[in-house]
């Protein structure tokens, strides 16, 4: 199929997405498909200059076809392929290219035998599924029942897959970008992320001044901030991949002769995740004794597969009398000294490291907010202890006042803090 589908050669310059669907609009549905069309697109050297998302009206999508189509050499579209009467891109679709539905037999065999498998009976709103725009090329959905479409008009290549995200992703890797590949000449990107935790976004600037200066052109480093984690993405694109590759990796050595203390790990690997493996290669174990946090910290650590070789358990103490009969706190010491305390919270590690019998354990104590702070311990104080039989080690954080930002924030803080202990930093 790939061989006549594209009846002309040119280098690609630009890419431009339209999704689709009223429920983009309302904001019912967050449009994940743009964000990761785009990243994939990226890698692959094709450059998105535009995403627009459109209604599902006919005479709206119909020009934001032209108009992206004017800009772009390749337009992808996702959304409306659906059985039901909203989904209207087919008809949109034959109005822009001024063609017309033609019934297709092998398209229709492939949704009856679909949903055979699922034990569902077809019916007319399936069968118009199988009505194809007479001009386009198909491309087959393994995943379900809206094959993808593809046009070309005026140097342009179209291409219409369905919204359904697993649906699109499958098309997208398995069909679009190899027929796209072996129609351009792409410049392919290589970006590589470095994880950091424990600083911010402003100090990391500071402290990567001379960094920034002396990295190659072509090379740039983009800061992405979220709660407790700054990630930095460092890559460009260039035809000499091997060339462009090294050059990033230059780059990532020197951040790790810079930032030492702050890189907690690389690309997709998580706090929990570069844990895991440190307690997994050291046969070591964990147990966790969370109060402000209120497990956020257990299911990050559970969200790893594999993780029930190292994480014995945990206890949410949150109330101070879970405090003192769970975790034999002494009430002595919380009224001393109070439950967001370095003794409260030290005692907690220990005694919950005890209690399971693990290496090592994790405690957390603080004041989420909004309400709940004094003017000695404002709302985002917070107290983190970590705990083996050698020592136990705490300290005191001051975040913010957005209680869920918060306990994102102190569990990143703790997940770095033991990881700091186990490598001995
Ligand atoms: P449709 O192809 O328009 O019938 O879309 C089918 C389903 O896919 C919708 O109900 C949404 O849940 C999902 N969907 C459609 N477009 C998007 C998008 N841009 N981002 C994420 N999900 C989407
Ligand atoms: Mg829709």
């Amino acid at each position: 199929m790939a061989a006549h589908i594209f009846s002309f050669m040119n280098t690609a310059r630009n890419a431009e997405l339209v999704t689709i669907g009223n429920e983009l609009l309302s904001g019912k549905t967050t449009d994940t498909n743009s964000a990761w069309i785009a990243s994939q697109l990226e890698l692959t050297g094709l450059q998105v200059t535009r995403i627009t998302s459109v209604g599902d009206s006919r005479g709206d999508i119909v020009a934001v076809l032209g108009e992206a189509g004017d800009r772009a050499d390749v337009v992808i579209v996702t959304g409306g392929l659906g059985p039901t009467s909203d989904d209207i891109t087919k008809p949109a679709l034959c109005e822009f290219f001024n063609t017309r539905l033609v019934f297709r037999e092998d398209i229709y065999n492939h949704i009856e035998t679909l949903l055979a498998k699922k034990s569902c009976r077809i019916n007319e709103h399936n069968r118009r599924q199988a009505e194809i725009p007479e001009m386009a090329g198909t491309l087959h959905n393994t995943e379900g029942t809206a094959p993808g479409l593809w046009f070309e008009k005026n140097g342009t290549i179209y291409i219409s897959l369905p919204g359904v995200p697993f649906e699109m992703k499958e098309l997208l890797v398995s069909q679009v970008i190899p027929l796209l590949s072996e129609k351009f000449s792409f410049k392919p990107a290589f970006y590589r992320t470095v994880i950091t935790q424990g600083t911010f976004e402003a100090h990391l600037a500071e402290l990567l001044e001379d960094f920034e200066k002396q990295m190659p052109s072509g090379i740039t480093v983009a800061y992405l901030p979220s709660p407790g984690i700054i990630k930095l993405r460092i890559g460009g694109r260039g035809l000499n991949t091997l060339h462009l590759k090294e050059q990033v990796e230059k780059q990532l050595e020197h951040l790790r002769e810079i930032i030492p203390q702050y890189i907690v790990g690389f690309d997709e690997e998580t706090l929990e995740i570069v844990i895991g493996k440190l307690l997994t290669d050291r046969n070591e174990s964990l147990a966790v004794a969370e109060s402000c946090t209120g497990g956020a910290i257990s299911s990050l650590i559970t969200g790893v597969p594999g993780s029930s070789k190292y994480f014995k358990g945990g206890i949410v103490a949150y109330s101070n009398e879970i405090k003192k009969d769970q975790l034999a706190i002494s009430p002595t010491l919380i009224e001393t000294y109070g439950a967001v305390s370095k003794q409260v919270v030290e005692d907690m590690a220990i005694n919950s490291r005890l209690l399971f019998n693990s290496t090592w354990s994790i405690a957390i104590s603080g004041i989420a907010g909004p309400s709940g702070g004094t003017p000695e311990k404002p709302v985002g104080t917070t107290w983190i202890a970590v705990s083996c039989s050698k020592f136990t080690r705490s300290a005191e954080f001051r975040f913010g006042d957005n209680r869920l930002r918060n306990i994102r924030r102190a569990s990143a803080a703790a997940l770095n803090m033991l990881r700091m202990a186990i490598t001995g930093q």
